[in-house]
C-alpha cells in the first residue's frame, strides 16, 4: 500500500512568511504524519505532527510560548488512523522521525513499543539547552528512555537512487531515508521507490518554494540550520521530480 498522510493540525499564517514574493493573504497549513503498513514489520508512524503534548496540561513555559504564537489547531492523531487501518499504538515497531522539531515528535510518548529512526541525535544531543530551544526543539517531548530506543539512520546500509543515495531501512530496498540537510540538523526524508513518492518533510513548506526555486527570504529563514545545505536539498528534490518521483511535504496547504 502507498503511506497514508494525515494532518495532526493545521496553522494559519501568511503566505509571504514561507514563500518569497508569496501573497499577504493568510494561508492554512497542514501539519502532517504517516502511517505505512510494511509487508513484514507491520505499522510505520512517519512522524507524529502535534499531539495535546503540545497545546495542553503540564508543560514547561518555554513550550507554552512556543504554541501560543503558533496556535496549532489540532485535528487527527496517528492513533485514529492506526484504528482506520485495524491497529493499535502498540503495534508500531518503528517510527522514523525526520528531525526533532515539536511538530514533529509531539506524540512519541505515546507508542511505548517502538523505536525511533533518527539522524543527527549525537549532533543535537550535545548542543546546550538554549541552542535547542533555539532550534525548536523540547527535550520534554521526547520518551525518557529515547536514547535506548534510537536507530540511528547513519548506521544503516546505502543503496542508489536515480537522483542520489539513501539509507536503506529495512534492507529491502522497499523504504529507503535521504539526507535533506538545511531545514534541522538530521533533517531527512523517505523513498518509495515502488510508488516513485518522496516525503521530503520540512525541506520547505510550500511544494512552489521547491519547484520555483522559491525560498522564503524574510523571518523564515531565522530557522534554517544550515541556508546552503537547504538550496542543495531542493535541487535534488528538484532532480527527482525531473525523474518522475511525487513529492510530498508535512505542510502542505489545507484548503
Ligand atoms: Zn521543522
Amino acid at each position: 500500500m502507498r503511506p497514508v498522510f494525515a494532518n495532526s493540525a493545521t496553522l494559519s499564517i501568511p503566505e509571504w512568511l514561507v514563500l518569497a514574493k508569496g501573497h499577504l493573504r493568510t494561508i492554512k497549513l497542514g501539519v502532517r504524519f504517516g502511517v505505512w503498513v510494511h509487508p513484514r514489520h507491520g505499522p510505520i508512524v512517519i512522524d507524529t505532527g502535534y499531539g495535546p503534548e503540545v497545546t495542553t496540561g503540564r508543560r514547561s513555559l518555554a513550550l507554552r510560548l512556543y504554541a501560543g504564537v503558533l496556535r496549532p489547531r489540532l485535528e487527527i492523531q496517528p492513533e485514529d488512523v492506526l484504528t482506520d487501518l485495524g491497529f493499535r499504538a502498540d503495534d508500531v515497531k518503528y517510527i522514523f522521525v525526520t528531525h526533532f522539531h515539536a511538530d514533529h515528535i509531539s506524540g512519541l510518548r505515546r507508542f511505548e513499543k517502538a523505536r525511533f529512526i533518527a539522524a543527527g541525535w549525537d549532533k543535537i544531543n550535545a548542543q546546550p539547552m538554549w541552542q535547542k530551544l533555539r532550534h525548536g526543539l523540547f527535550t520534554e517531548l521526547l520518551p525518557d528512555d529515547f536514547e535506548d530506543r534510537l536507530i540511528a539512520i547513519e548506521d544503516l546500509p546505502v543503496a542508489d537512487l536515480p537522483f542520489g543515495r539513501g539509507h536503506d531501512l529495512f534492507g529491502d530496498a522497499s523504504l529507503l531515508a535521504i539526507d535533506l540537510p538545511g531545514h534541522a540538523t538530521g533533517h531527512c526524508g523517505l523513498v518509495w521507490p515502488q510508488h516513485k513518492l518522496i516525503y521530503a518533510a520540512d525541506a520547505q513548506w510550500l511544494g512552489e518554494a521547491i519547484a520555483q526555486d522559491r525560498p522564503p527570504r524574510g523571518p523564515a529563514r531565522w530557522v534554517y540550520d544550515d541556508e546552503a545545505a537547504m538550496t542543495d536539498s531542493m535541487a535534488l528534490l528538484r532532480r527527482a521530480s525531473l525523474a518522475g518521483y511525487e513529492i510530498a511535504l508535512c505542510h502542505d496547504p489545507v484548503s
